[in-house]
């Protein structure tokens, strides 16, 4: 058996007509930047979150700089965000011109520690953003509360969190804004590279929306310098496509991820993933840790089941930041995980046979390597 660690053509084909219309569509009515398809899925996208606003963007990095930049941030300001993360989330503050201060990570669920952040506040501090890691989100709440107590914006990065939840409320609906990827990998993905962001601020729904496209809300009437960040036609009209479908694949997700557990219980030195209580973890990604990673990341590749590492360096310790001066000591918690984390296959269309099999071939190794 060969299992991939994605496998996007499998949704493809599971949804094929629908998909094929919606791109004959945009071409036939030539309409590929702006337009009706761009709109209604701003439309349908909002609804289905019950935001105020959704302001479709190019990419999910753009939407993290698009909401900072028009939150007035930059030069001389700091934003705190976390130590393990997709470099999207930490690149798009120094574009501000901002600096980034790194928290370490929650030991137990992986996302932004918050009993950490009032020790990295300082005066110039202006925002903060957690990112809810793997599809687990952050304690929130807490964030919010200390975000109020302190005067500071918070941004949610729901890169790889579409439609979790905590205590009922949907990743992307505390912060002042909430920034979205639709790569094609992420779990609501496009056919190339998408974003948008939410958020219930009138004037700031305005000003993104200018911002994103040259600074303009109607041609050559630019109130603004911008830039040019639209999400195109095509992936909006495949993203409206999907989204039907997206309750349906979150919760193939969340039953594959309790197979998983259920067959990985106990096995070997693994520590499984676990969900922070009251929450919907998406499962973007499952990822184990065991203190034999590489060996068995090698025994899994050798066997055909394809595995990956989110992310083998935590931010802080990156050659891009090493200007920052930080060492491993700093970040024990995010220094060690990157260390031990796999990420094991995970897509809608994983089925359970695989799964047994991927599970198996992991019981496998820990017998040969115990044995031996
Ligand atoms: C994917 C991702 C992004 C960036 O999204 P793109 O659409 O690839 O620009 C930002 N943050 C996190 C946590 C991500 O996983």
């Amino acid at each position: 058996m060969k299992i991939p660690f994605v496998d996007l053509k499998s949704q493809y084909l599971s949804i094929q007509p629908a998909i094929d219309e919606a791109i004959k569509s945009v071409i036939t009515d030539t309409a590929f930047i702006g337009g009706k398809y761009v709109n209604e899925f701003k439309n349908e996208f909002q609804s289905a979150y019950g935001a105020r606003h959704c302001v479709p963007v190019a990419n999910g990095t753009d939407a993290i700089y698009i909401s900072m930049k028009m939150l007035n941030i930059g030069p001389g300001d700091e934003v705190i965000t976390t130590a393990s993360s997709w470099i999207s989330t930490s690149e798009t503050i120094s574009q501000t011109g901002a600096k980034p201060v790194f928290v370490d990570i929650d030991p137990k669920y992986y996302t932004l520690n918050h009993e950490l952040l009032e020790k990295a506040i300082t005066p110039r501090t202006k925002a903060i953003i957690p990112v809810h890691l793997y599809g687990q989100m952050c304690d929130i709440e807490a964030i919010k509360s200390i975000c109020e107590k302190h005067g500071l914006h918070l941004i949610e990065d729901c890169a790889q969190s579409h439609f979790s939840e905590l205590n009922g409320v949907k990743a992307g609906l505390t912060g002042i804004t909430s920034t979205f990827s639709f790569y094609p990998g992420k779990n609501l993905g496009a056919y190339g590279d998408a974003g948008c962001i939410l958020t219930n601020d009138d004037s700031l729904a305005e000003k993104m929306t200018m911002y994103a496209n040259h600074g303009a809300l109607k041609k050559h009437e630019h109130f603004i310098e911008g830039i040019n960040s639209r999400l195109d036609g095509l992936q909006a009209a495949i993203l409206t496509a999907k989204l039907p479908y997206i309750n349906e694949w979150t919760d193939a997700r969340i039953s594959h991820a309790s197979s998983y557990d259920n067959k990985l219980r106990g096995v070997g030195d693994l520590k499984l993933p676990v969900v922070r209580p009251g929450s919907k973890h998406s499962f973007h990604l499952y990822v184990i840790k065991t203190s034999l990673r590489d060996k068995l990341k090698k025994y899994l590749g050798q066997n055909g089941v394809e595995t990956a590492i989110h992310y083998p360096v935590a931010l802080p310790l990156m050659e891009a930041y090493k200007y920052l001066g930080y060492s491993k000591e700093d970040f024990p918690v995010a220094s060690a995980h990157q260390d031990e984390i796999l990420s094991l296959p995970m897509y809608p269309e994983l089925d359970d046979d695989k799964i047994t099999f991927i599970s198996d071939t992991i019981k496998s190794f820990y017998e040969a390597n115990l044995a031996g």
